[in-house]
């Protein structure tokens, strides 16, 4: 019947957002059964051992994702990210705390390694958008220190240093300038550092900086195929091109806004659409550069899989549809695994 589990690794979550706003409900927790999508138990049962933990900070701390669909949410107020960042980070390395062992922020690539090995939870600390980093870089130095692996330049808003996209249907990701000289400086010092870039939210001109001043693969953790769903979150063939060239990767993003050719927030959407999308990101990119970003916690995914239980449903899909065992390995947590070695020092 069913063949082992392959041990997965995820580019993105957004479960700290979900417990942070949960607090102090006793029945959403990480450990003992929650609501969403991730819970330790849930993330047992699908064979997720660990991914990207999101630091997002929202417009309005009371609406996780307050925006006006087609428009750039306003610019935040520094010292109000850092106080929301602060308790999410914090929150990370409480539950690390607290799992006694089933829970590790991971620094390196070796720990990613072991963690898979021995099933503990392996977390990067990844913030979605560098909003809360002041354009001295104090607070990257202090992030970095604390266990800062990996940097979305901007979340769908702008900040001091880029411009991200807009949530917009049908759109070009060719929304609005690239990046400003502190956004530079940002890419040379997470470069120097060691801090993966993730370019997934960011406009296509702030996307060309990253291509050119970044000596880094590039990543796009939670990002489509534009061709196949033309949502200004989606990468476009030639962005393809660059990534593979770069020795970079693509995470599927699970949500169905952004897999749907018509754009819809539909959870009605069948496995064979996830597919097409990992289908085209492998011949576009080969094998080595596509894995999975799935968004759990932060969008509306195929009713098919649920939660992160449902994630066998996504791996015999693919099995079904022709990839070996060498290859799922590779998408379900290789890929992630070698991307970040390159990239970490
Ligand atoms: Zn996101």
């Amino acid at each position: 019947m069913s063949s082992p589990l392959i041990p997965i690794f995820d580019g993105h979550n957004d479960t700290l957002l979900r417990l942070i706003r949960a607090e102090p409900d006793e029945n959403d927790s990480f450990f003992r059964g929650g609501r969403g999508h991730i819970d330790l138990a849930r993330a047992q049962a699908g064979g997720l051992s660990g991914g990207f933990c999101a630091v997002y900070v929202p417009s309005d701390p009371s609406v996780p994702y307050a925006y006006v669909p087609g428009e750039l949410p306003p610019v935040l107020d520094l010292a109000y990210t850092q106080r929301f960042s602060t308790a999410m980070t914090a929150l990370l390395f409480r539950l690390e705390r607290e799992s006694q062992g089933q829970l590790m922020v991971v620094r390196t690539a070796a720990e990613i390694e072991t963690c898979l090995q021995n099933g503990t939870f392996a977390a990067i600390l990844h913030y979605e958008g560098a909003d809360p980093i002041d354009v001295e870089l104090n607070q990257l130095e202090l992030l970095y220190q604390a266990g800062l692996r990996s940097l979305g330049l901007v979340w769908s808003r702008s900040n001091a240093f880029a411009h991200g996209v807009p949530f917009r249907f049908p759109s070009s990701p060719d929304t609005g300038p690239g990046l400003t000289d502190a956004g530079k400086a940002l890419v040379k010092a997470c470069n120097q550092l060691g801090i993966m870039l993730d370019l997934s939210h960011l406009n296509e001109a702030g996307f060309w900086d990253v291509a050119k001043f970044s000596d880094a693969p590039l990543v796009a953790t939670h990002s489509n195929v534009h061709a196949l769903s033309p949502t200004s979150r989606n990468l476009t063939d030639k962005q393809l091109d660059a990534i593979k060239e770069s020795d970079g990767m693509v995470g599927l993003n699970f949500a169905v806004a952004f897999l749907r050719e018509d754009g819809e927030s539909n959870a009605d959407t069948p496995l064979a659409t996830m597919i097409n999308h990992i289908d085209y990101l492998v011949e576009k990119l080969g094998v080595e550069r596509v894995g999975l970003g799935s968004d759990f916690d932060g969008a509306t995914i195929p009713a098919a899989i649920e939660d992160a239980a449902g994630l066998p449903k996504l791996v015999d899909a693919l099995r079904e549809s022709g990839y070996d065992d060498a290859s799922l390995r590779k998408l379900l947590h290789e890929n992630w695994v070698r991307v970040l070695q390159k990239t970490w020092k």
